[in-house]
């Protein structure tokens, strides 16, 4: 070993010790004589002294150390004169006598320092220089210790870690795939599977009974904070079990995670149906770390000749505790906020409950004080309070009022990192229309089982019918999401035919997963968590880039080694592709 510490071990135990240490430099300050450099190493940061009593030649030498540099120091542990409690080196310092530099640094583009002066594009750009500060490091380092933490938790459940192929054939999870040629089969590409999906079904057809793994999945789709076109999932399945099973296991993994990596005892999580979540939180994955539930008011507010309300689908809004203040400049830029494209409300109808008592609304006109007192009874508001109200069809307004709620939820201080709130949303929808194709398409994807007593409806109510799927949710980010699976050869193929695969495309497709089913295919189920938005919420970061040691940008680009690029003209040929532009 070039060391004989690192530079985050040596304290007050070590005075009087000859130690070696090896890391980079983190800055170097001349004061008077005495030199004084930092060494960094990933495990912490080691004082160096040079002063009078060091050999001249070697004070020169430190003095051309510049940051970054690699080097390696021979002294000894001396007790610092004024020392720094907040380093676990604080106490101490290495009078320096001997010193190598094993390798010369440029100055680095930015500061490798906790706050850093480097913007995102640079940081990216020279990602390894980034990967050297200690708040992404330490990312990455709870994330090996999670990943280690579900090894540990599934192995003691019987689970088996099987690695499953990563050139296969489409599976589909609702995103494009992506493709690559075949240069053995002219014509012909595999696609980087969307999850192991089928292959998890297969291992269960084998009997492995219990399967796991930390798996890279890789899915085209717009991208945004919290999705990259490759991610890793923790994906499980498990046979002869029901979805209740299933919930306990992964609430226990949960659990488990929460209380050895951040010390927090969870509490049982509530269950929620998907119909509900939709209902009062207008999201299949509400933060339900505050109320502020979703009122509906048609009962409430209708024939009182106000057109909007009147011809509205839903009228539905929610209460701002406490933001009776809000002044109509508030107001309105929170209406324009609404209005935006991306959230698409046509208008924001308001009324406060002032502290005086008395009621005030943005309509007026068609409401006099004593309607008013019926909406303030439905909301449950108190002097103070000021009520929110979308009207639209029902499915648009209930997604804007969604986004209204979380904005009122951050800007109140009710969306705190720290506190954590789980809960299950189960009984999702078996199929969801598809309004552009004009056809349903599986929620989940198309091997989740109806729920036995929904089945009949698949031809009469397609819309109705339920799945046995579940997702896990924390902070209002989706977790995990499972189901139990079809495991017979018949409803798979009923399945194929209501999502509009004739039988031909779907045995093309896939036959290997309806000839499995045909030679004894257990009844099984499983989930797969998203293991990088896991590590986020853990980390308190907003977006999975940060626990990724190499993530793509917005446009799906790592702009270090600059890819995607195109390829040589002859590997194009020798793959039989060509571009059209
Ligand atoms: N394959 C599913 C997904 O990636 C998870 C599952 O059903 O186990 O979302």
């Amino acid at each position: 070993m070039l060391r004989t510490h690192t530079c985050g071990e040596l304290n007050i135990n070590s005075l009087g010790q000859t130690v070696t240490l090896c890391g980079w430099v983190q800055k170097s300050r001349d004061l008077g004589g005495t030199t004084f450099i930092d060494i960094r190493d990933r495990f912490g940061l080691t004082q160096l002294i040079l002063n009078a009593d060091t050999d001249a030649e070697l004070r020169e030498k430190a003095r051309s150390l510049g940051r970054e540099f690699v080097i390696k120091v021979t002294g000894k542990v001396l007790e610092r004169t004024s020392k720094n409690p907040k380093i676990p080196t604080g106490d101490i310092e290495i009078a320096v006598e001997e010193l190598d530099i094993l390798n010369a640094a440029k100055i680095p583009p930015f500061l490798i320092e906790d706050e850093t002066d480097g913007g995102e594009e640079l940081r990216a750009k020279y990602r390894y220089l980034d990967l050297r500060r200690n708040p992404i490091r330490q990312n990455l380092m709870l994330r090996h210790r999670m990943g280690q933490e579900v090894r540990k938790y599934l192995d003691a459940q019987g689970f088996i870690e099987v690695e499953t192929p990563v050139l296969i054939k489409s599976t589909p999870e609702g995103a494009r795939d992506f493709v690559v040629p075949s240069r053995m089969n002219p014509g012909e590409f595999y696609a980087l599977p969307q999850s192991p999906q089928t292959f998890k079904q297969l291992l269960m057809v084998s009997g492995f009974d219990r399967y796991f793994q930390i798996v890279k999945c890789f899915r085209d789709e717009d991208l945004r904070a919290d999705r990259q076109p490759e991610f890793t999932q923790i994906d499980c399945e498990l046979s002869f079990v029901e979805q209740e099973d299933i919930l306990n296991i992964f609430e226990g993994l949960t659990r488990h995670l929460f209380s050895v990596v951040k010390g927090i005892t969870l509490d049982t999580f509530p269950r929620m149906q998907y119909s509900d979540a939709m209902r009062l939180y207008g999201s299949d994955k509400p933060d339900v770390r505050f109320g502020m539930q979703f009122v509906e008011l048609n009962d409430v507010v209708k024939g009182k000749n106000f057109a909007i309300f009147d011809n509205a689908e839903l009228v539905v809004g929610i209460n701002a505790k406490g933001c009776a203040g809000y002044t109509r400049k508030q107001v309105d830029e929170l209406t324009d906020w609404l209005k935006r494209p991306q959230i698409g409300a046509s208008g924001l109808v308001y009324c406060r409950y002032n502290t005086d008592g008395t009621l005030k609304s943005s309509v007026d006109k068609f409401y006099n004080e004593d309607e008013l007192t019926n909406w303030a009874a439905a909301f449950e508001a108190e002097a103070g309070d000021l009520m929110l109200v979308l009207a639209g069809p029902a499915d648009k307004v209930r997604k804007q009022l969604n986004e209204l709620r979380l904005e009122m939820g951050g800007r109140l201080g009710l969306r705190d990192k720290d506190k954590f709130a789980p809960l299950w949303v189960v009984d999702f929808p078996l199929l969801e229309w598809d309004e552009e194709n004009g056809r349903y398409h599986a929620m989940h994807h198309p091997f989740t089982s109806p729920k036995p007593e929904d089945i009949a409806l698949l031809d009469t109510e397609p819309g109705s019918v339920r799945a046995n799927a579940y997702d896990l949710v924390i902070n209002g980010t989706e977790i995990g999401g499972g189901s139990i699976r079809i495991h017979e050869k018949t409803l798979q193929s009923l399945m194929f035919k209501h999502l509009g695969f004739s039988a031909e495309e779907a045995q093309k497709q896939f036959g290997f997963l309806l000839d499995a089913f045909e030679f004894g295919a257990p009844p099984h189920g499983g989930i797969a968590f998203g293991f990088d938005r896991l590590c986020s919420i853990f980390a308190g970061l907003d977006s999975i880039r940060d626990v990724i040691a190499f993530p793509k940008n917005n446009s799906g680009r790592d702009v270090m080694i600059d890819s995607p690029s195109t390829i040589a003209p002859e590997q194009m040929k020798e793959l039989n592709i060509a571009t059209t532009n």
